[in-house]
């Protein structure tokens, strides 16, 4: 399934950066894979040569991030010596991690518990992300027992953290890749690149234009592979972050089981197909895309209080958006999607 997604994720890298489909000369591209997904970076300077120096400066910065906050592989990190640690225990994490926790709280809270970032046990039961991947769902009494011990189960102190039992495990997998893209974009531009756009799969950081035309996004279709419901005409600091129940997923006795889980049900959430998010922030994006795919619909007013815009994909195929998100977008729904509020 590996390969299959890897295919996957080409098909939806060249569908969704449209700009970037035809370089110039003044464009250099590179792709590398990091956090288990396709990272596309195209930069649009003149300047070759730098423009080449300050891509492997942000893929190295990329690449220190997932380092720092994988629950994968064999490198061991605070995080997974925090999943590890006795319950009860308190660790002091990294500063960089301890301010990452302290985000995702936040949108726990605003979210009323639709997005957790101590679902690590949850995400492993159901294997989505494992070298081999699942074919049908754990079994019920086991989700049953990690739900109810990963609501609210992380502890702040005076001096770290703490969890109250084994199946509490950190997980950044919803949030660590959007941070990813904003330190990425940051590194460019301590290199002095102004115009430049950062693609991990379908998760995309822009910075300035595409010389005199602003950067064109296309929102994948969640159910037509190569087609877009809707383009987006961007420009500046801006960051387009979708969650999807197509990328990870297999059917079983007809039924979809993808990898954005519900905390409080411990299932995948089945209120929608996809949601985007576009806000500056790459990482309040990433975060609040997750969360807005648990909540459905009715978590676009949150999002609109938040002062961020949305497209969300309901579990029924209807589009729903943010209000008055073209006065402040350039966003062309494509015909014949259907829409039922704004
Ligand atoms: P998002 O909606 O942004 O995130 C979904 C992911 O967040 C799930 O996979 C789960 O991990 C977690 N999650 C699910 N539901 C919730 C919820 N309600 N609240 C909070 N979190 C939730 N993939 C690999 O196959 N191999 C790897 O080695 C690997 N390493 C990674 C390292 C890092 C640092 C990161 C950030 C990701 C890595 N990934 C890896 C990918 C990861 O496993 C997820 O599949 C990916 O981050 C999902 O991103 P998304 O945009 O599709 O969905
Ligand atoms: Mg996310």
């Amino acid at each position: 399934m590996r390969a299959i997604l890897t295919n996957h994720l080409l098909i939806l890298l060249l569908g969704i950066v449209l700009s970037a489909c035809s370089p110039t000369s003044e464009t250099v591209h590179e792709t590398r894979f990091m956090m288990g997904t396709l990272v596309d970076f195209t930069v649009y300077d003149a300047n070759t040569k730098n423009a080449a120096m300050a891509i492997k400066a942000a893929a190295d910065e990329m690449q220190r991030i997932e380092n720092l906050f994988t629950i994968y592989g064999d490198q061991n990190n605070s995080v997974k010596i925090f999943n590890n640690a006795k319950a009860g225990t308190d660790i002091k994490l990294p500063s960089e991690i301890d301010a990452l926790l302290t985000r995702s709280m936040q949108i726990e809270q605003k979210s009323d518990g639709a997005f957790n970032p101590a679902l690590g046990s949850l995400n492993k039961l159901w294997g989505f992300s494992q070298p081999t991947p699942p074919t049908s769902p754990p079994p019920a009494e086991e989700i049953e027992q990690i739900v109810s011990s990963s609501s609210h189960c992380l502890q702040q102190r005076a001096d770290g953290w703490s969890r109250t039992g084994k199946s509490c495990q950190l997980d950044f997998g919803a949030i660590a890749k959007g941070y990813a893209l904003e330190q990425g974009m940051k590194v460019l531009k301590l290199h002095g690149i102004e115009h430049a756009i950062i693609n991990a799969g379908g998760d995309i950081r822009v910075g300035g234009s595409h010389g005199k035309r602003p950067w064109q996004i296309g929102i994948r279709h969640p159910r037509q592979p190569g087609q877009v419901i809707a383009t987006l005409k961007i420009s500046g600091d801006k960051s387009v972050v979708t969650s999807g129940d197509y990328e990870r997923f297999y059917l079983y006795k007809g039924k979809r089981y993808h990898h954005i889980l519900d905390p409080r049900l411990g299932m995948p959430a089945s209120r929608s197909q996809s949601a985007t998010v576009i806000a500056d922030d790459a990482t309040t994006a990433d975060g609040w895309s997750t969360a807005l795919f648990v909540m459905g619909a009715d978590g676009l007013e949150t999002i609109e209080k938040m002062g961020m815009d949305a497209i969300l994909v309901d579990a029924d195929g209807t589009i729903h958006t943010t209000k008055n998100i073209e006065s402040r977008l350039q966003l062309s729904l494509s015909p014949p999607m259907l829409r039922t509020s704004d």
